[in-house]
Order: C-alpha cells, then sequence, then structure tokens
C-alpha cells in the first residue's frame, strides 16, 4: 500500500497535473479559447510571443457560387468526441453506451478558434480531450469491463 502511495506520488511529481479545463472551451458569443493571451495549456508563455501559436479553427462555410465560400454566420458551431458502442458477440451489452464531449457547443458565428503557444501544447490539449472520453466511457453504466 505505501509502495503504490510512493509511486504514484511520483507519478504526479514527474508529470505536471494538466489544467483544469471545463468543457465546453467555446459556447455562445465565446469564439476563442482561451479568452487572454496566455497559452490555456502550459500557462507560461504568451501567443503572442515569438516564435507563434498553433491555431485550431474549425467551422462552416457556406456555399455562394461554384467553388465560392463564406461564413456561415448565423449558424451554431460544435466540435465533439464521442464514443458508441456496438453490440457484438463479445460484447453483448455494447449497444447503448454512449459517452462524448463537448468541446465546442453552439458558438455564434459558426465558428471557433483554438490557440496554443506550441503544437506541443495543442497535441497535450487533444490528448486530455481524448482522456476525458476515456474517463466518460469508464463511468458510463453500461460500460463493459
Ligand atoms: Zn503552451
Amino acid at each position: 500500500m505505501n509502495e503504490k502511495r510512493t509511486v504514484s506520488r511520483s507519478n504526479r511529481l514527474r508529470k505536471k497535473q494538466p489544467p483544469k479545463i471545463r468543457f465546453p472551451v467555446c459556447k455562445g458569443k465565446r469564439v476563442v479559447f482561451p479568452r487572454g493571451h496566455v497559452c490555456p495549456w502550459c500557462r507560461k508563455n504568451k501567443l503572442s510571443d515569438s516564435p507563434g501559436m498553433a491555431i485550431l479553427n474549425a467551422g462552416a462555410m457556406r456555399p455562394t457560387a461554384p467553388e465560392c465560400y463564406e461564413m456561415a454566420q448565423d449558424d451554431a458551431a460544435f466540435m465533439t468526441l464521442s464514443w458508441h458502442g456496438n453490440d457484438t458477440p463479445n460484447n453483448p451489452r455494447g449497444h447503448g453506451e454512449f459517452a462524448t464531449i463537448r468541446i465546442a457547443d453552439l458558438v455564434d458565428t459558426g465558428q471557433f478558434e483554438f490557440y496554443f503557444c506550441s503544437t506541443d501544447c495543442l497535441r497535450a490539449f487533444l490528448n486530455y480531450c481524448v482522456d476525458d472520453l476515456e474517463r466518460r466511457r469508464a463511468n458510463h453504466p453500461r460500460h463493459a469491463k
């Protein structure tokens, strides 16, 4: 027991705890993440510092003519990660198992952007999102062990 605690504490010290991020990070009039100018993952670097920033940009475009598009600003943008269970002979309880994480939800103007100081921080954020989906799936009552 004590040995497990030591390993756990050691891992915690070695791996920096992720920031507490509440989902959705963009919703309604909030179309950019973060609100300020500091990287939302490492919280050390300013997004305006050299060499630049990594951007995740998503949204919808409306066709206005063949091969011409404009932003669909009267639409609401979203971004989710989901797990949808399927029945299989080895997993008969799989159907109905559903987990989802709404990273962005009903965002005005049909588009949103996430900013990070580096691709490492962008990657860590995306891993955090997938980890959160796995946590939600593990907590689902129909989760097949
Ligand atoms: Zn960063």
